[in-house]
């Protein structure tokens, strides 16, 4: 069987850089990309708004201390210190590095990188190609791999991190073309496998793939997860669908306005105003909505998003993205009228606790990304942060994983590992199973989206807990009525449910025990931030179905503790 240096799960922005850089470190190791859908599908591609990197360009005066500050100051003191100043420190050789391969970044008229302000920052530094940077990064990025060699297996689902007592030997994979079980053999594997607010179903930003997969896998293998109750919502998705109008609406100078026509900004964050950070300005619009100063309409209460006073030019050029999803989407057009947005579940800061170089506690097995807390945007990411995450951690992990790779001699994974994983699936099809995919799926999200949303007390959480729970336990009972072997899609929704029902008993489970309010988590019955007794990570490990918490340090550095003001 064949040995794999490195296996990247996963064709994100952090997987591929990691894989481009681990090539660039070694360019005789033989490394292999796996991923549930073609690499430049990822959730990487629908990145609007832009990327951050102090380069004061736009705002002169801009400096990484100050967007080292912005980051710690946004997460609401719960980023570790040092890894806040590797992402800021890095970003401006990350951002030079994309446009020597060829990333069209937008451009002011003297030639260099144009920056737009974005949420929770001192300055404009957040780099942009239009409102497709997301997309433009992901297609260099891919770009290089093809160059470099590296192997690429698209369409291969990840089903388990084969190791021996905690030795790393590789991963099983399915192959959704053919239905057959493959094993990966490896000396280091790299999760890089995306977010999992996809749980919160349509109430989300996210792509139908950010189920969580990859951290799901490394939890049920004995890598503890972290943080995972903050999960952040982004103030305007649209109201129908949950899909994203990108920050850089606001930054550009979008209002938002109430049905009274206030713009109700001004109560919550009047320095900052449109361009406060995304915890906050959702639970200004919800707070909004709740009091009954919302519009209301069969597809549910929301506010406006007026871009109108910016002119069909800008519109059409900074974000002719935008345009088209709510023309699309709400059969709006924002050069003519506001678009109704409501928040949406968006990003995961929680996931594989891992360090800055995205080693795991088992050997050989790294993370990176969205799918990783490393952990950069503690209780609340600031937009922009998260594209220079993956890039600036992608890059650590693959260069780490290349230099460590040959440290490892796996032992190859066996029959009987794939034999169990194969009658495992089977499973699936028998006839004494009765519950239908669908209705677990969509109750799932209803519950997260209902009782571990923006706003959350004891009640709501114990709910939604013992919902998780409940729901778990008709898992059980899911059939996969389709038999066959060729593209099962229905197959792979059922294991991605199991992965968010694991996924989402630590969330509801971290959001319970913990009592306080902090960037994205917010306690009703506990509306302070407690640094005495809060300060502190939330870290699960799988304990036999079910969980073990405990906390780990955070670390600080030269930022003390203050209170969050916009
Ligand atoms: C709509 C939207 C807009 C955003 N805009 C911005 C922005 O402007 N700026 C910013 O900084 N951040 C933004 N973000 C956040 C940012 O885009 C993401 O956090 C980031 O792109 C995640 O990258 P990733 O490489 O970690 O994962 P992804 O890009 O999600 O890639 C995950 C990869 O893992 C693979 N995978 C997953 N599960 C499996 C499995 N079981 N087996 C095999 N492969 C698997 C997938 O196929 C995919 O290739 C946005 C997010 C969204 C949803």
């Amino acid at each position: 069987m064949k040995t794999f240096d490195i296996v990247v799960v996963g064709g994100g922005g952090a997987g591929l850089y990691a894989a481009m850089e681990a090539m660039k470190t070694n360019p005789k190791l033989n490394i292999a990309v796996i991923s549930k859908i073609y690499p430049n599908r990822s959730h990487t591609s629908a990145a609007q708004g832009g990327v951050n990197a102090a380069l004061a360009n736009t705002a002169k005066d801009d400096t990484v201390e100050s967007h080292i500050f912005d980051t710690i100051k946004g997460s609401d003191y719960l980023a570790d210190q040092d890894a806040a100043e590797v992402l800021c420190r890095d970003a401006p050789g990350i951002i030079r590095e994309l446009e020597n391969i060829g990333t069209p970044f937008s451009r002011l008229d003297d030639g260099t990188i144009a920056q737009r302000p974005f949420g929770g920052a001192a300055q404009p530094r957040c780099c942009y190609c239009a409102d497709k940077t997301g997309h433009t990064i992901l297609q260099s990025l891919y770009e290089q791999c093809l160059r470099k060699g590296v192997n690429f297996y698209n369409e291969f689902y990840i089903l388990e991190l084969s190791h021996d007592n905690g030795r790393l030997k590789g991963i099983i994979a399915l192959d959704i073309k053919t239905g057959k079980i493959v094993p990966f053999n490896s000396r280091s594997v790299i999760f890089a496998t995306g977010g999992y607010a996809k749980m919160y179903w349509n109430r989300s930003s996210n792509a139908a793939g950010c189920t969580g997969d990859g951290q799901a896998v490394a939890y049920r293998a004995g890598i503890p997860l972290k943080d995972m109750e903050f999960v952040q919502f982004h103030p305007t998705g649209l109201r129908k669908s949950g899909l994203l109008v990108t920050e850089g609406a606001r930054g550009e100078g979008g209002y938002l306005f109430n049905k009274d026509g206030e713009r109700f900004m001004s109560k919550y964050a009047p320095n900052k105003m449109e361009l406060g950070p995304r915890d906050l300005v959702s639970r200004s619009i919800e707070t909004e909505i709740r009091e009954g100063r919302g519009y209301d309409s069969h597809a549910g209460k929301y506010v406006h998003l007026d871009l109108r006073h910016l002119g069909a030019d800008l519109i059409k050029t900074r974000l002719p993205q935008i345009r088209e999803l709510s023309m699309y989407f709400e059969g709006v057009d924002p050069i003519e009228e506001p678009i109704p947005i409501v928040p949406t579940a968006h990003y995961s800061m929680g996931g594989i606790d891992a360090d800055n170089d995205g080693r795991t506690i088992m050997k050989g097995v790294y993370a990176a990304g969205e799918c990783a807390c490393i952990s950069v945007h503690g209780a609340n990411r600031l937009g922009g942060n998260s594209l220079l995450e993956i890039l600036v951690f992608g890059k650590r992990a693959g260069h780490a994983a290349a230099m460590e790779a040959q440290e490892n001699d796996p032992s190859p994974i066996t029959e009987s590992e794939l034999q169990r994983q194969h009658k495992y699936i089977r499973g699936f099809h028998h006839h004494d199973k009765h519950e239908r995919y669908g209705i677990i799926r969509e109750e799932l999200g209803k519950n997260l989206a209902d009782n571990v949303g923006i706003f959350r007390t004891k009640a709501l959480l114990e709910t939604g807990y013992e919902n998780v729970v409940e729901l778990k336990k008709r898992f059980k009972k899911v059939r996969v009525f389709d038999t066959g072997d060729i593209y099962n899609t229905n197959l792979i929704q059922v294991l991605e449910l199991q992965n968010m029902l694991d996924l989402s008993q630590t969330v509801a489970m971290g959001a319970l025990l913990r009592e306080e309010s902090r960037g994205s988590h917010t306690r009703e019955d506990f509306p302070v931030r407690d640094d005495e007794n809060w300060h502190k990570h939330s870290m699960f490990e799988y304990c036999d179905d079910d969980i073990c918490v405990s906390s780990k340090a955070v670390t600080m550095g030269k930022y003390e503790l203050q209170e969050r003001k916009y």
